[in-house]
């Protein structure tokens, strides 16, 4: 596991693989920084703990290690050939350290495409994956705020809804 160090006034890690955004942080106070994951993260840690965990990595194992050697000894003995690690660390006197962990192979491989439209109106013909497809097509269609809450889903899940020509 390569260790690359990035300067934690940047505020910002991205992913080396896809270049996506992982972490953004305005340092505002009352500001929660945000935390985004690309299929190539394979863990996040911090001091006060394990934030995520792939389940190719052994969580329990992780961290054990983390518990008698810190995060830096545990993230490099993970056997991920050409994985990357991201360390950031809060300036003296805190040295609270961020770090998160990569694989060049997309992590989840899985991707599940929900197609849109789904059906309109549920009727009595229908099978239950087409009720559940119109049910979930209806959620992604609600309201801006749920559909912030869809696209976080989505991301932990890795579920695509995806545009298709309606067959009219
Ligand atoms: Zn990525």
């Amino acid at each position: 596991m390569e260790f690359i160090e990035v300067d934690y006034d940047k505020g910002q890690i991205d992913c080396p693989f896809c270049g996506k955004t992982t972490y953004e942080t305005s340092f505002k106070d009352g500001e929660e920084p945000t935390l985004t994951k690309c299929s190539h993260v394979l863990l996040i840690a911090t001091a006060e703990g394990l934030e995520y965990c792939s389940r190719k990595v052994s969580k329990k194992q992780l961290q054990e290690k983390a518990n008698e050697e810190g995060w830096e000894a545990a993230i490099k003995q993970l056997d991920y050939p050409k994985a990357v690690c991201v360390a950031s660390y809060v300036p003296a006197p805190s040295f609270f350290g961020l770090y998160i962990a990569y694989a060049p192979q997309k992590v989840m491989e899985e991707m599940v495409f929900l197609n849109l439209p789904g059906p309109e109106q549920p009727n009595a013909k229908m099978s239950g994956g087409e009720l559940l497809h119109g049910f979930l097509c209806d959620i992604y269609n609600s309201t801006t705020e749920v559909r912030t809450q869809v696209d976080k889903l989505c991301l932990k899940w890795n579920i695509q809804y995806r545009q298709t020509k309606s067959k009219r």
